[in-house]
């Protein structure tokens, strides 16, 4: 497998994944992830998406279920 951006390899290891969506920042440290050698740039695989995704939908929900406090 190689890196999208600079095509060098990958090994196994840790990422941190934040996005900034829907209202609210998340950071998720230590994801297991393919980390690039050269660049660093983390490709996150099936698994680890999926597990990311629950949690985004998870904390969606929540987000949700907070602003409608009265
Ligand atoms: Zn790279």
């Amino acid at each position: 497998m190689k890196c999208l951006y600079c095509q060098s390899e990958l090994k196994r290891g840790k990422a941190t994944f934040t996005d900034s969506r829907n209202g609210y920042v998340i950071v998720l440290q230590d994801i297991p992830a393919w980390v690039c050698t050269q660049c660093g740039e983390p490709l996150f695989d099936p698994g680890a998406v999926a597990g990311i995704q629950d949690v985004l939908r998870a904390v969606d929900e929540r987000v949700e279920k907070l602003r409608a406090v009265a």
